[in-house]
């Protein structure tokens, strides 16, 4: 009996007991799979009702709305890659002082920063989603009509924006990487949630209300969310 299975890119661990007949499958809150045995069912037989199982759970994913990705590691070398909504800025460590920047395309990191390079890139993504964030969020927030307070951009861990009572509302830095379209749709989602916390129909009508295709942006959002950043040096 093999103790861990695969599905596609996901590791399955295999316990072995329960009350079920052959086999349970259940999707944690960050989104790994657990897969619950009785002890007479053959690996090849857990292996097809997997397989039985995988558009359930790329469902169970979308719906879950969790960050679902493979960990990427950057290098803080020049030429890395960065994206910031949607484009992709190569890095430049330079002799400056200050802050992360921006400058002519060029993510500059000031070679003094590079030894908490990792913190001070996450410092930007956040400084300047902030910045990018307040007026969209005056515009969605409109639309929706809700009454949000400033937009907090944070580690958010497996998610991609939260909403609370008090009209917190706060995005993911990773966020900032996607492209516009998909961070408003994170935006506007958490928007939403001001007036309707539950993912209930009458969430997803006012939802679709100011953003007609935001289905269309939801499946874009898990299928790109996977393929981000969400810190690491090399
Ligand atoms: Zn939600």
């Amino acid at each position: 009996m093999t103790s861990v299975l695969q599905l596609d890119d996901m590791r399955v661990p295999v316990e072995i007991g329960g009350s079920s007949r052959m086999a349970r499958l259940t999707i944690e809150v960050d989104g790994s799979l657990r897969l619950k045995a009785a002890a007479d069912v053959a690996t090849e037989e857990l292996q097809q009702f997997l397989a039985s199982k995988r558009e359930w759970v790329y469902r169970k994913l979308v719906e879950k709305e969790v960050l679902r990705y493979e960990p990427i590691t950057k290098e803080l070398v020049d030429g890395e890659g960065f994206l910031y909504l949607g484009r992709s800025h190569r890095l430049k460590i330079d002799e400056v002082d200050g802050a992360v920047r921006l400058e002519r395309g060029r993510l500059v990191l000031p070679r003094q920063l590079l030894g908490v390079g990792e913190a001070s890139l996450i410092a930007w993504y956040q400084r300047c989603g902030e910045a990018w964030l307040r007026p969209r969020s005056r515009t969605w927030a409109a639309r929706l009509r809700v009454d949000a307070g400033p937009i907090e951009v944070a580690d958010l861990g497996h998610k991609w924006g939260s909403a609370t009572a008090g009209r917190r509302v706060r995005i993911h830095w990773a966020t900032l990487q996607l492209s516009p379209s998909l961070v408003d749709y994170v935006l506007a989602h958490e928007l939403a949630h001001l007036r309707e916390p539950h993912h209930g129909p009458a969430f997803w009508q006012l939802l679709a209300r100011v953003m007609p295709d935001y289905d269309e942006r939801k499946q874009e959002l898990a299928k790109r969310g996977a393929c981000l950043w969400f810190g690491g040096i090399l």
